[in-house]
């Protein structure tokens, strides 16, 4: 069975003190599920006290970036080494911070997605459009850009999550409708399935990200090809995010359908 996704990315929130507050706090209040997985991004500051406590819990760990690099001359950079050695699960790349703040390309992404993989842990690769981009119509023609750079020469397709986060909806409180995401999760499906196959594009989890709250994963989460969710804000919450992770499994008929 496939399971359902639901990571929070803490961005820059919470020191350590802060963070391992916050997890011991959720990991006595969230359960063990059959069904799905829970994930935290804290900052590089908390990961290793936050591994420390989330070692044999059913709560996975990602870090929210890394370079493509293993050692060298890179102030003030991360290796994947460092992150494996903590025991980093999951490491999300191209967030469009990273890519719209800090610069990066689809070309670096690519790198990072790569070396990632070559570390022994799984990639979230985020794509998504910009407001003007979606207003000329560009939605499509910009998400295809992303996958086919930052896929480029790529094969541990199985090794990969995808989430799905258009720019206009991170942070500002206003999310994708569920017909709108699993318009864009329907083409990066499709997407997949050309390049990888039609295992691949069953297998592959994309996550939808953008202003997910207690509010709207209900719906969010009923559409079948959303396999999880990308939390910034409302993960910081314990209550927000507990609610979040703790959809109903009747308010998503599709699961079953992909049962295999
Ligand atoms: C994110 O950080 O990836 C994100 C989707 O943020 P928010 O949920 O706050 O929009």
């Amino acid at each position: 069975m496939k399971k359902i996704l639901i990571a929070g990315n803490w961005k820059m929130h919470k020191t350590p003190s802060e963070s391992i507050n916050f997890v011991r706090n959720l990991l006595e209040r969230m359960g063990n599920y059959e069904d799905r997985e829970v994930l935290v991004c804290p900052p590089y500051t908390s990961l290793y006290p936050v591994s420390d406590i989330v070692k044999n819990t059913p709560l996975l760990l990602g870090a929210q970036n890394v370079f493509y690099e293993e050692k060298g001359a890179f102030t003030g950079e991360i290796s994947p080494l460092m992150l494996k050695d903590i025991g980093v699960e999951f490491v999300i790349c191209g967030h469009s911070e990273r890519r719209n703040i800090f610069g990066e390309i689809d070309e670096l992404i690519n790198k990072k997605i790569k070396k990632v993989v070559e570390h022994g842990m799984k990639p979230i690769f985020c794509l998504g459009e910009k407001l003007e981009e979606r207003e000329k119509g560009e939605t499509f023609e910009v998400i295809k850009r992303q996958l086919e750079k930052g896929l480029s020469e790529f094969k541990e397709i199985e090794k990969l999550t995808i989430a799905y986060e258009p720019v206009w909806a991170i942070g500002t409180g206003k999310n994708a409708t569920p017909e709108q995401a699993e318009e864009v999760h329907i083409f990066i499906r499709k997407w997949i399935k050309e390049n990888y196959g039609e295992d691949a594009a069953n297998d592959i989890r994309i996550l939808y990200g953008g202003s997910v709250k207690p509010e709207n994963i209900d719906d969010l989460i009923k559409e079948e090809n959303i396999d999880g969710v990308l939390v910034g804000g409302a993960s910081l919450d314990v209550d927000k995010f507990l609610r979040i992770i703790e959809y109903t499994s009747m308010t998503r008929p599709g699961l079953d359908k992909r049962e295999k």
